[in-house]
């Protein structure tokens, strides 16, 4: 799971949320809850001592005070309630204390005590020797013709401790169920809203600026996504549109050259043909003439790319074997390998059959072993071969030549890219070639790429889909 996701990162949020507002909720009820009940004994026991106190210890003097210990017991049965009651005179004496409860819950001997607390009215929690606490409501009797009695009704705090308890255990135990929940949940509503995220990504990643005519899918949710889609395909219109401008510009340029190129070349011809013209001017016109012409091809590359670059390469898309076109097209360019006095071996091997326009394979395996021979010294060799590979068919160009520094090996299908000007400087090109087999090898929906070390040569690989059955 990655961590860094947004979609984890809210859930996290989302759960440590909850963890912090359940823990905060649960804690105030507790607190509540266990007051509550303290609070709904207290007043029970009060009322009990007030009653004591009012009716019974009204008057001890006329009714003594065994009257009074026999009725408490008789009326209230201390000890079959769990409770205690003890009536202690003005100097401290006690007059009345009950026995020991059926639960044995508490000692009522060794309840300590009221302070010398001389309200009329209190309550307090009496913390005994066994861990456990009373919960003790005191009540002072201003009797006629005797001194004020103290009236104390208590019981233990045993059952509301259990209840609190229990409350705990409950919310400890769906403490973790409600952060899991609150987890899982958070990941679930992240993972569907931003789920057009996903599909947006995959999208863009496929539209490069072959298809730029494509648009990114928009989810209809109203949302941010929604604006950040239509933006996005805002920009990959404006992008379309600038780079139709562009090639137009290449196209439209490159058309209007050729013609004009050619004229001046024509004159050129005819002017360097007669017959009383000076030598030195021959000799300059034969070196416009040089450029005229070099001019002429990177015209004529650029136009190509041009027509590449509008997807004109499908237009005669026939099936053909491309080891056939291999072996036949350096059989063509022998002659140029042997000039130089460089082994050209042509492929070995069975047909390879693709789907693709003939004219513009062919100018891929011209360019390769052109450059092949054109970068590779007197004594070299030159090995072609086309083999089916998986579902591919792989045409390779491998020299003995000078090969291309690392530093350069991801620029050389660049357009107008040269390696080291001074080491091209005097052989023919202008950094063309090698964009005009990319760009074919695209169109054809396959891909070329190399492999070259400097002084050891150059192998590219050149990788398109076989056509059906082979
Ligand atoms: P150019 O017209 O300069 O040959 P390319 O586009 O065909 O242009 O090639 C770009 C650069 O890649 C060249 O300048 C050259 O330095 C290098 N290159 C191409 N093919 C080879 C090769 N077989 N061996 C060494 N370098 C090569």
């Amino acid at each position: 799971m990655n961590t860094r996701s947004i979609r984890f990162r809210l859930s996290a949020w989302h759960a440590v949320l909850f963890a912090g507002v359940f823990a905060l909720l649960g804690a105030l009820l507790y607190a509540k809850v266990k007051n509550y009940l303290d609070d709904a004994l207290l007043e029970t026991q009060a009322r009990r001592a007030r009653q004591i106190a009012e009716t019974l210890l009204a008057n001890p003097a006329a009714t003594g005070e065994e009257y009074v210990v026999r009725q408490i017991r008789s009326l209230y049965a201390p000890e079959l309630g769990n409770r205690f009651i003890r009536v202690t005179r003005a100097d401290g004496s006690v007059m009345y204390v009950s026995g020991p409860p059926d639960d044995q819950s508490f000692d009522p001997s060794k309840v300590p005590a009221a302070s010398q607390r001389r309200e009329a009215e209190f309550t307090r929690q009496e913390s005994l020797a066994d861990g456990r606490s009373m919960l003790i409501a005191a009540f002072r009797a201003a009797s006629a013709g005797g001194g004020p009695y103290l009236v104390e009704v208590g019981t233990s705090s045993e059952p509301v401790d259990r209840f609190a308890r229990h409350l705990l255990v409950l919310l400890a135990l769906g403490y973790p169920l409600v952060v899991a929940l609150a987890g899982v949940g958070g990941y679930i509503v992240a993972r569907n809203a931003l789920r057009p995220v996903e599909t947006i990504a995959v999208k863009a990643e496929i539209i490069t600026l072959h298809n730029l005519s494509e648009r990114l899918p928009v989810a209809n949710t109203g949302d941010e996504l929604e604006r950040l889609s239509i933006a996005l395909n805002h920009m990959i219109t404006r992008l379309d549109e600038a780079l139709g401008n562009s090639r137009r510009f290449v196209a439209d340029a490159s058309h209007e050259l050729r013609t004009p190129l050619t004229v001046i070349q024509g004159e050129l011809e005819a002017i360097a043909s007669e017959e009383n013209l000076a030598a030195d001017i021959r000799d300059r016109v034969g070196s416009i003439l040089e450029e005229v012409e070099r001019l002429g091809k990177i015209v004529q590359k650029l136009f190509a790319l041009s027509r590449l670059d509008a997807g004109e390469a499908q237009e005669e898309w026939v099936r053909l074997d491309l080891a056939e076109l291999v072996a036949s097209t350096a059989e063509q360019m022998l002659l140029l390998a042997e000039d130089k006095r460089i082994g050209l071996a042509p492929p070995s091997g069975k047909a390879v059959h693709v789907m693709g326009d003939r004219a513009r394979l062919k100018q891929v395996v011209v360019n390769l072993v052109d450059n092949a021979v054109k970068y590779t010294p007197p004594g070299g060799s030159i090995q072609l071969r086309v083999e089916a590979e998986g579902p591919n068919a792989m045409f390779e160009v491998a020299d003995t030549g000078v090969g291309i520094p690392v530093a350069d090996i991801p620029h050389v299908f660049e357009r107008f890219f040269r390696v080291d000007r001074d080491r091209s400087s005097n052989i023919d090109g202008a950094g063309l070639g090698l964009s005009i087999v990319k760009s074919i090898c695209t169109a054809h929906g396959g891909q070329v790429d190399v492999e070259s070390a400097v002084g050891s040569g150059s192998r590219f690989r050149v990788t398109l889909p076989l056509a059906g059955s082979n």
